[in-house]
C-alpha cells in the first residue's frame, strides 16, 4: 500500500528541504550572487524556481521559503496564466527575486531579429511591474532551437540584464534540479550547465537533505519547478487511480459472478 507520507515531491517534502537548507546555508538570490564579486557568504545556497506551468503553485513554495527566511529567485515565463502581475508582485514582496524565463528564439522559430525584439518587449512588461536583473532560458524541449543561442548574436547586458542563470554562473557550484523527478536526472536534455562536473549526487529529496546536513558542500544551486510540488493535486490523482482500480476490480468481480 502506497503511503502518502513516503511520497517525494510533495509540499511537506519541500518544507523539509527548506528546513535543512535554512539550518545549514545562507540563501542568496541569483542577482545577489552575480553582484557579490568576492564577497560571497562562506556557505550559501541558490534556490531557483523556473515557473513553467501556472503561476499559482509558486505562491505556496514562496510562502514556505519566507517562513524559513530563504531568499529565492523565481523565473516566470511571459505567458498567460504564468505572467500574473498580482502573483509576481506578491512573491517579490516576500523578499524573493523575480526573473524572466525567456523563450523567444523557440517562439520565433529561430528568427533572431524577431526573437530579440520580442525579448525586449517582454523585458519591458516585467519592468512595468517589478525589478528585473536576471534571466533564465526556458528549455523548450520540443523545439529544435536552444534559447540560449540568442546570446551568440546579441548581448543581454544591452538590456540592463546582469546575468543568465545557465551562462553566467560559476562552474564551482553544486547543481541539482528536480527535472525528471530525480535530482540528478539524465532525462533532461538542456537543463544543465555546460562544461561543469558534478561531484555530489542525490536521487530522492531525502538523499539531498542528507547531503545538505552532512555539510560536505560549500554551496548548492538548486533548480525547482513549483508546479511539481503540488501535493493536493497529486493526492487527488493518487486517490483517483486507486478508485479506478477499485471500481474496475468490483466490476470484474460482478461479471465473474454472473
Ligand atoms: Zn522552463
Amino acid at each position: 500500500m502506497l503511503n502518502f507520507k513516503d511520497l517525494d515531491f510533495t509540499t511537506e517534502k519541500f518544507r523539509q528541504l527548506c528546513s535543512a537548507v535554512a539550518d545549514n546555508y545562507t540563501s542568496i538570490t541569483i542577482e545577489q550572487y552575480l553582484s557579490a564579486g568576492n564577497d560571497l557568504p562562506e556557505r550559501f545556497v541558490l534556490m531557483r524556481h523556473d515557473v513553467d506551468g501556472k503561476a499559482k503553485p509558486s505562491l505556496r513554495t514562496a510562502l514556505i521559503e519566507k517562513e524559513f527566511g530563504i531568499h529565492a529567485t523565481y523565473y516566470f515565463r511571459a505567458k498567460r496564466n504564468i505572467y500574473v502581475p498580482e502573483i509576481i508582485q506578491r512573491i517579490e514582496g516576500m523578499g524573493h527575486e523575480i526573473g524572466y524565463h525567456y523563450e523567444t528564439l523557440s517562439d520565433s522559430n529561430g528568427d533572431y531579429e524577431k526573437a530579440i525584439k520580442m525579448f525586449e518587449e517582454e523585458v519591458h512588461r516585467f519592468r512595468n511591474i517589478c525589478v528585473l536583473k536576471t534571466i533564465s532560458m526556458h528549455g523548450a524541449s520540443l523545439s529544435k532551437y536552444d534559447n540560449r543561442d540568442l546570446w551568440k548574436v546579441y548581448d543581454f547586458k544591452d538590456f540592463g540584464i546582469i546575468g543568465e542563470a545557465y551562462l553566467s554562473l560559476g562552474e564551482n557550484l553544486n547543481y541539482f534540479t528536480d527535472t525528471g523527478r530525480g535530482w540528478n536526472s539524465k532525462n533532461n536534455l538542456r537543463d544543465f550547465i555546460p562544461g561543469r562536473k558534478q561531484k555530489f549526487f542525490a536521487e530522492t529529496t531525502d538523499d539531498l537533505i542528507k547531503l545538505i546536513k552532512s555539510g560536505e558542500m560549500d554551496n548548492l544551486y538548486i533548480t525547482l519547478h513549483p508546479d511539481r510540488w503540488t501535493s493536493t493535486t497529486f493526492r487527488w490523482v493518487l486517490f483517483w487511480v486507486q478508485d479506478l482500480a477499485f471500481n474496475s476490480a468490483k466490476k470484474a468481480l460482478r461479471m465473474m459472478r454472473k
